[in-house]
């Protein structure tokens, strides 16, 4: 990219430094009734059965299949990656995606009848339902602009809501177009779109939206968070990571080569879910960080080939954070092993790898989000829990090894949401598994039945078919102290009082039907 070049967010191709057409933003006065549109048609979309709607959804995730290349083309235009990446991590699972994330729903939406004791509670019966919150926001970043969608909005549609998409300023036609597919099948003012950057978001969340589920930086995580709390809406932020690799020296490393080079480098590092930090026991050390860096040099960046296996970086800032982190950490005393340079007519950026990698760089402590994979020798497995958890972040983090057993004791010691021996942030592409984390990867749950409470609100429903008034109601006489005290007898485990409580509970209602029986004749 010449630095002369205007950069307008979404208005650039980030592998081939090509203008493309502006997408106006949605002017903020709109936004409501966007959302007002979609609070409009979601008690329709409600009403259908869940099957209804799983079925209209399967068709949705159909469409998007049959048109696989033209949304390939729109997402390799808008960040740079090849088709073929596109079309293997973010369009082909969808199909599948849709019909799991309806498994799911089916479990968590069904109604849960509660037992209650009839002895205690004679005549009565409750069931706790699951109500759509009516309208969801859904706030997505730009790094996986299709599939970053699926987690909230298959869950979202599924239990009854509308929804409102906010892309990213950086990738807004890719967000549009996934609406309009599903706006084809459902109805499109069930799932509204608005357009833009942060000023766009912050008034997108005071509009009247009865959910948020927001995926981006911590900073404005925590904004969207806060807002939401005072708002009384819940919210669910995924925010960012900086995953960490323990890799032993029982490790098979020719398998854990391929796993690392795969999830660090996969969609150019630009994952939360990358692993940007590895830990490697001392005795290969020496052998894996020379492998390493072979592999790192053999990744093709697009587009200089047909089978390209990443992309540039998305945007200019994005990269001039990749430049910092990198130029500090050979600074301060890194070894280049492979990579640490820009590459082709856009963002691209050579994979690199970099050894004897310490805290303080910024390679090891803050999300560098791109092709960069720093390394740090350890002198055993307790040193590296201890450096792997020392992060402000918590979402991956994976062992690799041999001794699966013991891979799993170590993998339960990491300070993460999603803990694996010998992968890593693969759960990010099921919608049955929770994606979640610690610390200031934020509090949010996406996918699997587990985040559900974003989506849906419970409401019991109580139902009484006894004739008779229960006996601690009105009006309180010497009986009422009688009922109390065996209530408490009862509670402290006494039998006897459960079985004495009988003869008092009847005197109680006695007393009560003679009271309200009084007022017959009270005019
Ligand atoms: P970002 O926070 O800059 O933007 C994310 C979205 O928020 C965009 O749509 C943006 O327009 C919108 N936004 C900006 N200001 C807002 C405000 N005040 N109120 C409401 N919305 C606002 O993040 P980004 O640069 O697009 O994405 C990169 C970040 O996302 C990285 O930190 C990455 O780790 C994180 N991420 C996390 C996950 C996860 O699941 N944990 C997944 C993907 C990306």
């Amino acid at each position: 990219m010449t630095t002369d070049t205007e950069f307008i967010p979404g208005a650039y191709a980030p592998a081939t430094a090509e203008p493309l057409d502006k997408i106006e933003p949605t002017p903020v006065a709109e936004i409501a009734d966007i959302v007002e549109r979609a609070a409009k048609a979601q008690p329709d979309w409600a009403a259908k059965t869940l099957k209804e709607r799983q079925k209209l959804l399967n068709e949705a995730a159909q469409r998007v299949l049959e048109r696989a290349e033209e949304i390939a083309d729109i997402v390799s235009m808008e960040t740079g990656k090849s088709v073929n990446e596109v079309l293997l991590n973010e369009v082909a699972g969808i199909g599948e995606y849709a019909k799991v994330a309806a498994k799911e729903a089916r479990q968590v939406l069904k109604p849960s009848k509660v037992s209650i004791s009839s002895v205690a509670y004679p005549g009565k019966r409750a069931v706790v339902e699951a109500v759509p919150r009516g309208v969801v926001g859904i706030i997505a970043p730009w790094n996986y602009p299709l599939s970053i969608f699926f987690k909230p909005l298959f869950p979202a549609l599924l239990s009854g809501n509308a929804v409102v998409l906010k892309p990213s300023e950086y990738t807004p036609r890719t967000g549009q177009w996934l609406a309009d597919r599903f706006g084809e099948v459902i109805g499109e003012d069930l799932v509204g779109v608005v357009q833009g950057g942060g000023d766009v978001g912050a008034a997108f969340v005071e509009s009247g939206i009865d959910a948020v589920t927001f995926t981006g930086s911590v900073p404005t995580g925590k904004k969207v968070a806060a807002r939401a709390a005072e708002l009384l809406i819940p919210a669910s932020v995924e925010l960012g990571g900086k995953d960490a690799a323990i890799v032993l020296a029982d490790c098979d490393m020719e398998r854990t080569l391929a796993g690392i080079a795969q999830w660090s480098l996969h969609n150019c590092g630009q994952n939360c879910g990358a692993i940007e930090r590895v830990y490697v026991e001392e005795d290969i050390a020496d052998e894996f960080v020379r492998r390493l860096g072979a592999l790192a040099e053999h990744i093709r960046v697009h587009p200089t080939g047909d089978h390209c296996e990443i992309g540039p970086l998305q945007n200019p800032e994005q990269r001039a954070i990749v430049e910092d982190h990198v130029q500090q950490a050979i600074e301060e005393g890194a070894t280049l092993v492979a990579g640490g340079e820009p590459c082709g007519d856009g963002l691209g950026y050579r994979p690199t790898v970099l050894d004897h990698c310490t805290e303080d760089m910024k390679v090891m402590s803050e999300e560098t989000f791109g092709p960069v994979i720093a390394v740090a020798r350890v002198a055993d497995v307790d040193e590296a829990v201890r450096r792997a958890n020392d992060s402000p972040y918590g979402l991956n983090g994976s062992v690799w090894t041999t001794d699966i057993r013991r891979g799993e004791g170590i993998a339960r010691r990491l300070d993460v949401g999603i803990a694996l021996v010998n992968n890593h942030a693969i759960p990010g592409s099921m919608a049955n598994i929770p994606w979640t984390g610690t610390k200031d990867t934020g509090t949010g749950i996406a996918a699997s039945r587990y985040s559900y409470p974003t989506f849906v609100r419970r409401r019991t429903l109580f139902v009484d078919k006894s004739k008779k008034p229960d006996p601690w109601w009105f009006p309180f006489d010497e009986n009422s102290r009688e009922l109390a005290n065996s209530l408490i007898d009862f509670s402290r485990g006494s039998l006897m009082a459960g079985l004495g409580m009988a003869g008092v509970a009847r005197r109680r209602v006695d007393a009560i039907r003679k009271w309200v029986g009084s007022t017959k004749s009270s005019e």
